[in-house]
């Protein structure tokens, strides 16, 4: 069955309305977003006006309800055929941070940051996840949580944070920040801490924001923790629970990183398939060579199957009652199935429009090469493509570190 059949009326008309605005609103100033970030600062304002912001938040803080697996599968997809860095903010702003907090039903966090986020405004928030001692070591399955270097230690009604993280998206500008800490590294997964933080909060400082390669329309950065407090109450659940919301957490995240990858290979893969019917080589279109149409054809295949993965994931993930949570060891490899697979598809495909379209494929005029940059992005981010191969596989069989 279609894809566009499997999707409720609502889901359908959703990727519509994004695919139009994608169309009329970033794909003509795509590559001067890059330049100028007040440009991005009014696309996702116009992003705000249109309700997605709010859309994934609980209906009694003004959103819509938060949105299935699926829906977000379909935001961000159709987002990063326009920007990828657009797609990332918005799905960080539109509720992935507080999917564990509603789910927790943990009512002082939301109560305190959500109704931000549902008014008319855009406003920033930050997963605060890899340490400054390396991110591949915290998003690890196979340590199970014994190396996160940010503590927490309770002091009275307050929690007091030290620590570093580098590269968070939104660090900086958001107004609050989910940050990851450990009680005692030696507690492993109960040790772990999820502890939501003011944007305002004393002892919270930032680096200078990275420059970078791709998905340079989001912005990324360092966060310190000087002596940092917060209510004990900002805590997302408690021990042993934090670690499953966030190994949630990270699984949700593989399937945004696919559903991103899929939106760049889509793009590309338009591109190529555009330029090649134009191009002559020999007095016929480039395209009509066998060799070209071959690689076009593998193109289609990896785009396609990327998509038949991702949606596959999202309705198992939305359907926790038939395949378990996802943190469950099951899921987080499926998770890491879909996002391996995704990330090394768009490179490859965006990789390949940029050889068939030759040297004009290299110059921002022919809107390929960005693609091929923000392409790479999805591979070296959540632990890097190595350390989700190891989620994947520890589906198949278990391992324990000591
Ligand atoms: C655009 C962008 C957005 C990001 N957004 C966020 C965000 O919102 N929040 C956040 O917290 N972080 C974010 N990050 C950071 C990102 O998640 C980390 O960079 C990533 O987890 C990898 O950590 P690292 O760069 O410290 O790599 P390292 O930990 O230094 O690892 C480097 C490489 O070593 C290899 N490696 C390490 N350990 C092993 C092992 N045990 N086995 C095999 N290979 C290994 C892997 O190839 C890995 O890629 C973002 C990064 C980028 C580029």
């Amino acid at each position: 069955m279609y894809l566009r059949d499997l999707l409720t009326e609502e889901q359908n008309d959703i990727r519509q309305m994004i695919r139009k605005f994608v169309d009329k609103e970033i794909m003509p100033i795509r590559e001067k977003l890059e330049e100028d970030y007040s440009l991005v600062e009014s696309v996702l304002q116009k992003l705000v006006d249109l309700g997605i912001q709010r859309t994934g938040y609980p209906e009694e803080y003004g959103g819509g309800g938060p949105h299935s697996a699926t829906t977000l599968c379909i935001i961000r997809e159709e987002l990063a055929r326009g920007d990828a860095g657009i797609s990332l903010s918005v799905g960080i702003n539109g509720g992935s941070i507080f999917r564990p907090s509603m789910a927790a039903g943990n009512k002082v966090v939301l109560d305190r940051f959500v109704p931000a986020f549902c008014g008319n405004k855009v406003t920033y928030a930050c997963l605060s996840m890899t340490d400054a001692t390396g991110g591949a070591d915290s998003e690890n399955p196979l340590l199970r949580d014994k190396y996160i270097t940010t503590r927490a230690r309770l002091e009275g009604n307050e929690w007091v944070i030290n620590g570093g993280k580098s590269w968070p998206t939104h660090a900086g500008i958001a107004s609050v920040y989910l940050t990851v800490c450990t009680t005692d590294p030696n507690l492993g997964d109960e040790g772990v801490a999820l502890i939501y933080v003011p944007g305002d909060a004393k002892g919270l400082s930032f680096g200078k924001p990275e420059k970078k390669m791709g998905y340079k329309t989001s912005i990324n950065g360092s966060i310190f923790y000087d002596n940092v407090r917060v209510p004990k109450e900002y805590r997302l659940a408690g021990p042993g629970r934090d670690a499953q919301l966030y190994h949630a957490i990270t699984a949700g995240s593989q399937l945004s990183s696919a559903s991103m990858s899929l939106g760049i290979a889509q793009a590309a893969f338009d591109i190529a398939l555009d330029y090649t019917k134009d191009r002559m080589s020999g007095g016929k279109p480039v395209r009509e060579w066998s060799m070209a149409a071959g690689i076009l054809a593998d193109m289609a295949i990896r785009v396609e199957t990327t998509r038949a993965l991702a949606y596959n994931f999202a309705w198992m993930a939305d359907h926790p009652e038939k395949y378990g949570r996802t943190f469950t060891r099951e899921m987080i490899s499926k998770a890491g199935i879909v996002r391996v697979y995704a990330a090394d598809a768009a490179v490859w495909v965006a990789d390949m429009a940029m050889q068939l379209m030759g040297s004009n494929g290299l110059s921002p005029e022919f809107h390929l090469e960005k693609y091929l940059r923000d392409a790479k992005i999805p591979q070296l981010w959540l632990g890097g493509q190595q350390i989700s191969r190891y989620r994947v596989v520890r589906g198949y069989y278990d391992y324990t570190v000591e």
